[in-house]
């Protein structure tokens, strides 16, 4: 696996399971996999080389991120490399002018887009579509970084401003949506492909703090669209490997729930992290089987519910008594950490509850959440 962060990490567990022997090529010696996996050469996922010398030992080549660049996936590719997903799917979840623009072409529901490069080609759009309006940059975006709602021409001046040659921003309406769910899959070169319960993500300050699986009152007939929609999108797109389909919820002009598509991601998410206790087959593991091209296992929910509150950087409290506390508190919690450093606001690791009563679960992992992140201490 190219990168040594969480999503590597998590996959470790199912690796040794199934008697895998799991790489990462990570970017310290201290990365969140590198310290549970035992080949974990340090190279940055930049350097063709180093990726090349990994890529060598491996029988398939995945990634824990999408940011190793299209000329070094090529190069992969070139020296016969078994790479998943290949790079003419992970380039729609690289790059989100190219993602819109294909998924335009597939008739899959996006919202008003444009690419843009001057004042006078936004206040077009925004004329057209009304304000405010979302600005994003196409690449190396994560957890909001990367957005912008621009509420006029003012804000969306300094954006423009720091374009360089040939740089084009992705101009979206802002959609007015009633919350934001999660479509999560896998597909395997041979084309078998299997869908998890559509997911809640509950997003604050435009990082995704908590998961509901399934999505609580989810219309029957747009969760059977979404689902094919996103296999739709997986097959066409060729993607190997996990892929989490974000969308907007929205309600249609005739008033009945529909759905745009936010954005794509080509990997084990954290919208699917509830997946390690809530469902048949963990995301982590599935990414696995998927690679490597084996049989893919049940999606379907061990309980009623799955709730995946995710732990946020804070004023960090000793693991040790904090696990004491929680785990005598709450013994059916259960509990993830990345071994991260500490920073505000950075995902340093998550908890899940399942069973069947939504509103007790939701209060049990915000607890554990705001517990482990310092927030509250009783
Ligand atoms: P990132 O790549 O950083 O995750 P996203 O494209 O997912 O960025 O956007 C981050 C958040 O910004 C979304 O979760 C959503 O809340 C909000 N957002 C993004 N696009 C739009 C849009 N077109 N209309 C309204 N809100 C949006």
């Amino acid at each position: 696996m190219v990168g040594g962060g969480q999503l590597a990490r998590m996959c470790a567990p199912y690796a040794v399971n199934l008697g895998l022997t799991l790489s990462v090529l990570a970017e310290s010696s201290d990365a969140s996999a590198a310290l549970v996996v035992p080949h974990a050469p340090v190279g940055a996922h930049t350097d063709l080389e180093a990726v090349r010398e990994f890529a060598s030992h491996c029988d398939v080549v995945t990634f824990d991120h999408e940011h190793v660049p299209q000329e070094i996936l090529q190069a992969l590719v070139a020296d016969g490399v078994e790479v998943h997903p290949k790079p003419e799917a992970l380039v729609h979840a690289q790059d989100k002018l190219v993602m819109r623009r294909r998924l335009t072409d597939l008739g899959v529901p996006c919202p008003a887009w444009a690419a843009v490069r001057s004042a006078g080609e936004v206040e077009a759009f925004a004329g057209q579509h009304g304000w405010p309006v979302v600005l994003k940059t196409p690449r190396g975006g994560y957890d909001g970084k990367g957005v912008l709602l621009a509420r006029s021409l003012a804000d969306a001046a300094p954006w423009l401003d720091r374009l360089g040659d040939g740089e084009e921003l992705l101009i979206e309406q802002a959609v007015n949506f009633e919350r934001e769910l999660s479509v999560l899959l896998a597909r395997s070169p041979s084309g078998q492909a299997s869908v998890w319960p559509v997911v809640h993500t509950v997003q604050t300050d435009g990082i995704c703090t908590e998961v509901i699986a399934p999505a609580a009152g989810l219309d029957d007939d747009l969760a059977v669209r979404l689902a094919g929609d996103a296999l739709t999108i997986a097959r066409e797109l060729d993607v190997t490997g996990v892929m989490a389909v974000e969308v907007f919820e929205i309600r249609g002009a005739d008033g009945r729930p529909d759905y745009v598509v936010n954005e794509l991601a080509m990997r084990p998410h954290n919208s699917g992290h509830w997946t390690m206790d809530g469902a048949v087959t963990s995301q982590f593991e599935q990414h696995l089987r998927a690679v490597l091209d084996l049989p893919l296992g049940d999606t379907r929910a061990r309980s009623r519910w799955t709730v995946m509150g995710n732990v946020l950087g804070g004023d960090y409290p000793e693991l040790y008594p904090a696990y004491r506390h929680l785990m005598a508190r709450d013994p059916g919690l259960k509990v993830h950490m990345y071994g991260k450093g500490v920073r505000p606001g950075r995902k340093i690791g998550h908890v899940n509850v399942y069973g069947d009563d939504l509103d007790a679960l939701r209060e049990r992992a915000q607890h554990a959440a705001d517990y482990l992140q310092g927030v509250v201490t009783e």
